[in-house]
């Protein structure tokens, strides 16, 4: 019998079960205790930033992000469409719409588009950019970090900055990237912007079963941000409120488990690395099959590979692999259906679709778990490498 290969499942061997215990044996339980304040300070000395505040998923971070940004009902942002919907929830929970943009060929959003839209759509006023189709004002852009691969955020900030856009970065899978070359040299994902968020969600390279973290530039606003995940508390003894706020901060259980996550991170990174290494070398002997890059001027944590696939050369669709595949008991995953055309999302604007709609048809994310051995990886090879011959 083959063994079942996951796409992407945690590896838990570290710490966590002696961290997790100490949290149940001394009872912190819940949003306070020892671990949800190591875990923030661990989280910033890695990133070398002055703080950051633990929620209980990225989809919560996101939306204190885009709250701070003070995206209200009527504004606007810009989103790629090409991600998960979790980076675009946020805007409408916020009574706000989303514009939606293309990717280019790394499958993050594509700048030129994006400088192109900004330049020919809108308008620049005293108030900020207003979108000339529909006279409201665009506040934030969101950029994903996607699959882990760094977003050119020289140019991001430079158009930010040109058009005065709030910048929030969604580095919910990009933990431990970061630039190696230009003004940001050595500046991880997530801290260049005005805010940035991380995800421990199950599949995410970290994991704290659910769970999230905040960053961001201005340290009032982190704070701001604690605040209203701790449902926006004046005082500790009288429950003051002068605001509406959440119930968004992370468990001690949850931190426990990121405490210990976080001491492995740069050893998962490695296996990714390793692990992308080997299918690359393999699969570019495969006629019509090749692996997506990640960019050469960052250091990558190499989160999710992407497979793409060239029906006419290799013999397969995107579907009809990932259905041999699964048969053969590896999980493979198309990547997500593009947000514009998600029944929530339908009548938002879009600009220029064009490339997402050809990547989506020709991808899937193929297995990619920190506890993926070599010899897994060769299963995987040796299925896509049979699977053409059979043909
Ligand atoms: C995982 C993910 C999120 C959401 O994170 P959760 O912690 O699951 O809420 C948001 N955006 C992207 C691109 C993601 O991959």
């Amino acid at each position: 019998m083959d063994k079942f290969i996951p796409l992407s499942v945690p590896k838990l061997k570290g710490k966590e079960l002696e961290y997790v215990t100490n949290a149940i044996e001394t009872e912190w339980v819940s949003t306070g205790g020892a671990y949800i304040n190591e875990f923030e300070k661990n989280i910033a000395k890695y990133l070398n930033i002055e703080n950051a505040v633990a929620c209980q998923s990225g989809t919560a971070g996101l939306h204190l992000a885009l709250r701070l940004c003070e995206v209200k009902y009527g504004d606007e942002v810009i989103v790629p469409t090409l991600t998960f919907i979790a980076a675009v929830n946020p805007v409408k929970y916020l009574g706000a719409e989303p514009i939606f943009m293309d990717c280019d060929d790394t499958l993050n959003m594509d700048l030129d588009k994006l400088e192109e839209f900004c330049e020919k759509e809108c308008y620049l006023t005293e108030k900020g950019l207003i979108n000339k189709k529909t006279k409201k004002i665009i506040k934030a852009l969101v950029v994903v970090h996607v699959f882990g691969n760094m977003v050119n955020m020289e140019k991001i900030m430079n158009i930010a900055n040109k058009y005065k856009l709030k910048v929030v970065e969604d580095a919910t899978e990009a933990l431990g990237t970061y630039c190696t070359e230009g003004k940001y040299k050595s500046k991880f994902a997530g801290t260049i912007g005005d805010f940035g968020v991380y995800s421990f969600n199950g599949n995410k390279i970290i994991t704290t079963g659910g769970g999230g973290m905040l960053v961001g530039k201005n340290i009032d606003l982190v704070l701001k941000a604690k605040y209203l995940s701790t449902q926006a508390k004046d005082d500790q003894l009288y429950y003051n409120h002068s605001e509406i706020g959440y119930n968004y901060r992370m468990t001690n259980i949850q931190a426990a488990l990121g405490v210990a996550q976080l001491e492995r991170l740069e050893e998962f990174i490695q296996i990714k690395t390793k692990n992308y290494s080997l299918y690359k070398s393999k699969i570019k002997n495969i006629e019509g099959l090749s692996l997506l890059d990640f960019n050469q001027n960052c250091r990558s944590n190499y989160w999710f590979y992407s497979l793409v696939i060239n029906k006419e050369k290799y013999g397969l669709n995107r579907d009809e692999l990932l259905k041999k595949l699964s048969e053969k008991k590896i999980q493979t995953r198309p990547i997500w259906g593009l947000i514009h055309k998600q029944k929530p999302y339908v009548n938002s604007q879009s600009y220029k679709i064009e490339k997402a709609n050809y990547y989506l048809e020709k991808i899937i994310n193929i297995p990619c778990s920190t506890n993926l051995s070599k010899e897994e990886v060769l299963m995987v090879i040796k299925a896509l490498t049979n699977l053409k011959l059979s043909i």
